[in-house]
This record gives C-alpha cells, sequence and structure tokens, in this order.
C-alpha cells in the first residue's frame, strides 16, 4: 500500500531520518563522488597545472595510487590476520600489528577489534596511532558524532588475563613484593582515580 503523503515537499524533506538520507548519498551519490574525487582530480590535476601527459597521470595517480591505497586498506585482513601480538585472545587469528595501524590510520589494532567489536577506538589506546580515532573524536567535540561505545579498562584487563598472550602491557614492577610502600600507595591511588574516571 502506497503511504498517505501529508503537507508539503519541504515538511516531507524534513521528516526524512538521518539514515535514510546517508542510505540514499552512499547510494546514489557514491559512483559520481568516486569518479570525481579518485579519477577526474587526481588525474585531471597535474595535467591542468603542470602539463603532466594525461597517460602517466592516469596510471600513476588513478591506477597506481587506488591500487596501493586498496591494498594498504586489506592489509587489515591479511597482515593483521597474521603477525604480530594477540594481547586479548590468543586463541584468534587477528593480532595488533603497528605497520598496518600507521599505513592504514589506525585500523592495525585488529586483536583488540575482534575482541571488542563495539568500541569505536577500534584500539585499546585510542589516539596512539590511530587518526580514525582522532576524527570521531573530533566530531563527538562538535556534536556531530554522538553515544560512543567503549570499554572499560577492568573489562580490558580481566580479559588479557584469561585469553590474553601475555603480551598486554603491563608497569613494570607492579604488585612486585620488594615494591616500595609509598610506590604501592600511589599506584593503588592511580588505579582507583582511573577506575572513577572510566564509570
Ligand atoms: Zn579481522
Amino acid at each position: 500500500m502506497k503511504p498517505k503523503v501529508a503537507g508539503s515537499a519541504a515538511k516531507m524533506i524534513f521528516a526524512l531520518s538521518f539514515d535514510q538520507v546517508s542510505s540514499y548519498v552512499f547510494s546514489r551519490l557514491y559512483p559520481p563522488l568516486f569518479a570525481i574525487f579518485n579519477i577526474i582530480l587526481p588525474v585531471g590535476i597535474p595535467v591542468y597545472y603542470w602539463n603532466e601527459t594525461l597517460w602517466n597521470s592516469f596510471w600513476i595517480n588513478f591506477v597506481a595510487r587506488f591500487t596501493i591505497t586498496l591494498n594498504i586498506a586489506f592489509f587489515v585482513n591479511s597482515i593483521a590476520h597474521m603477525w604480530g601480538q594477540k594481547p586479548y585472545d590468543r586463541n584468534i587469528s587477528p593480532v595488533e600489528n603497528l605497520a598496518v595501524s600507521l599505513a592504514a590510520l589506525g585500523e592495525g589494532w585488529h586483536n583488540y577489534h575482534h575482541v571488542f567489536p563495539w568500541d569505536y577506538k577500534t584500539g585499546e589506546l585510542g589516539n596512539a596511532y590511530n587518526p580514525s580515532t582522532t576524527f570521531i573524536d573530533f566530531f563527538a567535540k562538535l556534536g556531530w558524532a554522538y553515544d560512543l561505545k567503549s570499554v572499560s579498562k577492568g573489562m580490558i584487563a580481566r580479559r588479557a588475563k584469561k585469553c590474553g598472550d601475555g603480551s598486554h602491557p603491563q608497569i613494570w614492577g607492579y604488585g612486585d613484593s620488594d615494591i616500595d610502600k609509598e610506590d604501592k600507595e600511589e599506584l593503588e591511588k592511580m588505579a582507583a582515580e582511573e577506575k572513577a574516571a572510566m564509570f
């Protein structure tokens, strides 16, 4: 049955949800945006501004650049499932790999990401080598991104202890029997403050 249409066209546009608008943008506008930003501009700018040949510009600025970029993105599903540490779960194939994180803008903290897939940070340390998280945090500050889901330090520590390969970073000497009484008190105070800040 056709839905009843009430009110003006303007009213209808305002009634569209953000999901409807964004799915329209992605399904309809993706091909032209891809053509403009991935082919026409990168190939055309060198030809127009410094007389590069179209042949060179096409092969280098579209074919080679796009192939390299895609392969870097695919490293997340190949290298980041092969070589690295498994601090959170040693029984699954994804690993933590700094090189992939640097190349793929933060997507290499992959053991963490598979263990806690709902965490928007896709890595325990968030902004460390993770420009994608910094990008989301920036828009969260503006209020455009919201309801971000994360994981508490306690949950991470418990999971690492239970299933990790032992590579989860620990404070050196923490809990050692020969640690200073004062140092121990200070560490406990820090941990309590951190915990209070999380919840
Ligand atoms: Zn994966």
